[in-house]
């Protein structure tokens, strides 16, 4: 069951797909630039761009949303979400950005933005929410990044594609026969598209988030509000919110800052009555699935540890509930898939393909699982299907490769593997397309 007790050479040829549908993109070379800093006025060093922030934010974030199930398909809680953020970019210091912002089908603990404006909360994080003013304090801190140009800056740095963010990748061994397996573990909010921020980009961003959210009429109190909720919440339970604090570190002083700032420089926002009703009200759909959300938590913190058969009890738990919750079924294939299931994931696939059509992750979910069924082509059509609703992502590169090589077909399987490892700078999978390539005579 967990496989990385399996020592057996011949039968560690697999496919380790950690995060699937999260994806490495291949950026334009990155040129230091200088520019002016939007909120100090400052010259500073950039590693993007405006035109690459935006350029960065469409190739890299509808990849990192579909690692994380997609927007929510609840309209009235996405446009709730953007009309809230949009009160409080209009009022940022670069208020001509393409912002967006939505509520994430994923489960645990999140939110964050991508350098050109897209921004995205989790319904983990969504359901925990008591006020709009707190939502206000959520975006406003993502808004903050985007006008500080924090992504920019760490460009780079984190923002670049490197070998550890690639995320499907194959353990090479002397067998033929690759017989592709899901890895599950570290699964919970694969975020390997996200800025890691510094502890001085979040005081810049929650000092920003507040400024914003007092123009836009809120009560400041929210983002202490939120603070104090997000170190409970992460005391209570320390895996659900670890993705939340890679990126973005928290800390007492964070809190205590927010306190005080709301105290003085907002004190007169703070007779602002809290935006409680209304954010309920927008929120009670997503509120009626808290009992399901609870329970895909606690499937994946099992998945997580590699108990896979024991995460199926939570996962069946919330399929009980909402037999057409997207996420509870594309998290239950991987559960089959993590024990070579792969015929058990399929049913649980095909529905999660029916309930959401657009979204990619459970096509290229469908492409693994038939590839571990050994039926390559039924394989490459999922995996052309994910590349025409998501294209660009290397990932498919890989896979594709690997279905044509399934399939005998050695010129187009060398022709992808060979664009793959262009693609991307290392990694097992890099290494193992070369050596593909190398057996076959194609390099040297
Ligand atoms: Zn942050």
């Amino acid at each position: 069951m967990n496989f990385n007790e399996d020592n057996d050479p011949g039968r560690r040829a697999f496919l380790r797909l950690v995060g699937l549908a999260g994806a490495a993109v291949a950026l334009p070379p990155l040129l230091a630039a200088c520019a002016t800093d939007p909120v100090t006025g400052r010259k500073t060093l950039v590693g993007l761009t405006e035109e690459q922030e935006v350029s960065l934010d469409r190739q890299q974030s509808p990849q990192q949303f579909s690692a994380d199930y997609g927007a929510c398909q609840d309209e009235r809680l996405n446009r709730y979400v953007d009309d809230v953020g949009a009160g409080l970019w209009r009022r940022s210091h670069r208020p001509n950005l393409p912002y967006s912002a939505r509520a994430l089908n994923a489960n645990h603990v999140n939110a964050y933005t991508f350098p050109g404006g897209s921004i995205a909360a989790t319904r983990g994080i969504l359901i925990e929410l008591q006020s709009e003013d707190e939502l206000a304090g959520l975006l406003g801190h993502e808004i903050g990044h985007v006008n500080a140009r924090h992504a920019a800056e760490q460009a780079g740095k984190s923002m670049l594609v490197q070998g550890g963010v690639v995320l499907a990748s194959v353990a090479a061994s002397g067998s033929q026969q690759y017989q592709p397996v899901v890895q599950l573990a570290g699964q919970i909010g694969s975020s390997a598209l996200l800025a890691k921020y510094s502890r001085d980009n979040e005081r810049e961003a929650d000092a920003l988030g507040m400024e914003y959210m007092a123009r836009a009429g809120y009560n400041p109190d929210g983002m202490a509000n939120l603070m104090a909720l997000l170190q409970s919440e992460a005391r209570a339970k320390p895996g659900l919110l670890e993705t939340m604090f890679a990126s973005h570190p928290m800390s007492d002083e964070r809190y205590q800052t927010a306190v005080q700032r709301a105290r003085s420089q907002y004190a007169s926002q703070r007779s602002r009555p809290l935006q409680r009703q209304r954010y309920l009200d927008n929120t009670a759909d997503l509120r009626r699935l808290k009992p399901v959300v609870t329970a895909l938590q606690e499937g994946e913190g099992l998945l997580a540890r590699n108990q896979a058969a024991q995460a199926e009890t939570p996962f069946g738990r919330a399929l009980g509930l909402a037999p057409g919750d997207y996420a509870a079924n594309v998290l239950m294939a991987k559960a089959k898939l993590a024990q070579k299931k792969a015929r058990e994931a399929e049913p649980y696939l095909a529905q999660a393909r029916a309930v959401y059509p657009s979204e990619g992750q459970a096509l290229q979910l469908s492409g693994v699982t038939k590839l571990a069924l050994n039926q390559a082509d039924a394989a490459l059509q999922f995996f052309d299907a994910y590349e025409r609703r998501l294209p660009g992502n290397p990932n498919t590169t890989f896979l594709r490769a690997v279905a044509y090589d399934h399939m005998q077909d050695r010129k187009q399987a060398a022709d992808l593997y060979y664009r793959y490892a262009r693609a991307v700078s290392g990694g097992q999978e890099a290494q193992y397309a070369v050596s593909r390539l190398r057996e076959w005579g194609y390099v040297k």
